[in-house]
């Protein structure tokens, strides 16, 4: 089954049972400017949670594009390391408003899975919250759950809230064990580690309290049903592959790479890395540029900088030069735009922002390399080798150079880094900036070019699983 079969398929099962099917939102939140990026389902249906807000159905379900990177909720630093993170990623995800609760968010996720997904049922274990008894007993009554597979999890894994007041509750989450050849090998190796053995598929939240300043869980009236699984894991799974890159959401953008640098993947050394990051960032980026943030050097514009120059420096890494990173965005549209046909739209100022980026960048990479090459080797003559947090600033003030991209290099060349030193420096210069730049109108110029990318938007939502563009138009 393909990625693209598994979001309709997904789609359909719960329009078939009464769920209004919702366009995914854009990754950049609508009113909400206490959010960098969009990154849950739930995003988009926040004030009706609330409820703020009234829509004309209390049942539905959406595809939801996510971004976490920067923010609350950051894998950056996994992508590349991890076989089940990104930095932008597919959320599929089921609601209910003050409808359903527990016992059939509980029964959907599992027939879903095990029956129309033909997942194996011995497989898989779930998480329910600590004091969530209701959970536990739902669970014991599904059918061909084995004994012993549920487990009670604490607040940090199984229970949660929209912020420190406000609607919240415990969660229930499904993970698919994958055997011990996709996990760190450790004896106590079980569920809730860190590793890939485990995967956490699925998470059903279950909103039921109303927090209040004092702290206080107050039932809510109606309680509601919020649901996110990670389409890139769960096409995974059913594809037979224990990392989602092997996923056929990733491949032809991966297969692109291999082309271009003349080199294969799957070898599991650091060219399958580098493909990895460049895979997930040509994502990002596709999709950022196409809710219209463009790089700058601050806020998401700044999330999407660091982005691409780290993808540019790994494509450095497998040999390519400059301009290859459109390449790898070019094959991000054709692969997505069926179910995203709005990337059509913008694919012409992708290749020119992409183009762009890599050029400037370009001129100072490879000299921060260098220079940071000396660094390290002189490092290495010391006692305890590290790369001191003011240096770090000074690549980065002076060429440009992420953090990101310096704890790369530091980890392939086994290097201690200074992180806290930098981030010090940082929000120095920070603080300089914002005193000297106050009153000034900065917005005008995004705003500008918003309005641009808003006039060429014409597609219209007919739903994820309507071709109504074609690669081949592109
Ligand atoms: P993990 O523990 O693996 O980091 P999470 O607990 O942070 O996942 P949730 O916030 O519960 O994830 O999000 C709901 C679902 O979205 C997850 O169960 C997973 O399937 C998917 N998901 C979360 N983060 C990512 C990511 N960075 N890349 C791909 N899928 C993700
Ligand atoms: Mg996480
Ligand atoms: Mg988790
Ligand atoms: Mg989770």
């Amino acid at each position: 089954m393909t990625g693209n079969d598994i979001r309709a398929r997904f789609l359909e099962y719960f329009e078939k049972n009464g769920h209004t099917v919702v366009e995914s939102s854009s990754l950049v939140p609508q009113n909400d400017p206490t959010l960098l990026f969009t990154n849950a389902g739930m995003v988009q249906f926040k004030t009706v949670f609330m409820g703020e807000d009234k829509r004309d159905y209390r049942r539905a379900v959406t595809s939801q594009c996510c971004m976490r990177a920067g923010g609350k909720h950051n894998d950056l630093e996994n992508v590349g390391y991890t076989a089940r993170h990104h930095t932008f990623f597919e959320m599929l995800g089921n609601f209910s408003f003050g409808d359903y609760f527990k016992e059939q968010a509980i029964h959907y996720a599992w027939q879903f899975l095990t029956e129309e997904l033909q997942l194996s049922k011995e497989k898989m274990w779930v998480s329910v919250f600590q004091d969530d008894d209701e959970a536990f007993a739902l669970w014991e009554k599904v059918d061909g759950l084995l004994p012993g597979r549920i487990i009670r999890m604490d607040e940090k894994d199984n229970f949660w809230a929209m912020g420190d007041t406000g609607p919240c509750g415990p969660c229930s989450e499904i993970h698919i064990d994958q055997g011990v050849e996709a996990g760190c090998g450790r004896e106590d190796c079980a569920l809730g580690c860190d590793c890939d053995r485990f995967l956490e598929l699925w998470n059903l939240v279950f909103m039921q309290f109303n927090r209040t300043e004092e702290g206080n869980l107050e039932p809510l009236p109606k309680p509601s049903i919020d649901t996110g699984m990670g389409l890139e894991r769960i096409a995974a799974v059913l594809q037979g592959k224990l990392n989602n890159y092997d996923s056929d959401l990733f491949m032809p953008v991966i297969s692109r790479l291999e082309q271009l640098s003349g080199r294969s993947y799957g070898a599991g050394g650091s060219d399958d890395t580098a493909m990895r990051v460049i895979a997930d960032h040509a994502r990002a980026t596709s999709f950022l540029v196409a809710d219209g943030v463009l790089p700058s050097n601050e806020g998401r514009g700044y999330v999407l900088r660091r982005v691409m120059r780290r993808a540019i420096r790994f494509g450095r890494s497998l040999g390519l030069s400059a301009p290859f990173f459109y390449q790898a965005c070019r094959a991000v549209v054709e692969t997505m735009v069926g179910a995203y046909p709005r990337l059509a739209d913008t694919a012409e100022l992708l290749e020119k922002v992409v183009n762009n980026e890599e050029a400037r960048f370009s001129e100072t990479l490879e000299h921060g390399l260098a220079i940071l090459d000396e660094e390290i080797q002189r490092q290495h003559q010391q006692a305890v080798p590290r790369i001191d947090g003011e240096f770090i600033f000074k690549l980065y003030d002076t060429h440009g150079f992420p953090f990101d991209i310096v704890r790369d290099v530091c980890l392939e060349r086994a290097i201690a880094f200074d992180e806290s030193g930098f981030q010090a420096a940082m929000e120095r210069q920070r603080r300089q900036s914002r005193a000297s730049r106050k009153g000034e109108g900065l917005q005008l110029k995004d705003a500008g070019i918003k309005t641009l990318i808003d006039s060429g938007r014409k597609t219209e939502f007919v739903g994820y699983h309507t071709l109504h563009a074609s690669a081949a138009a592109l």
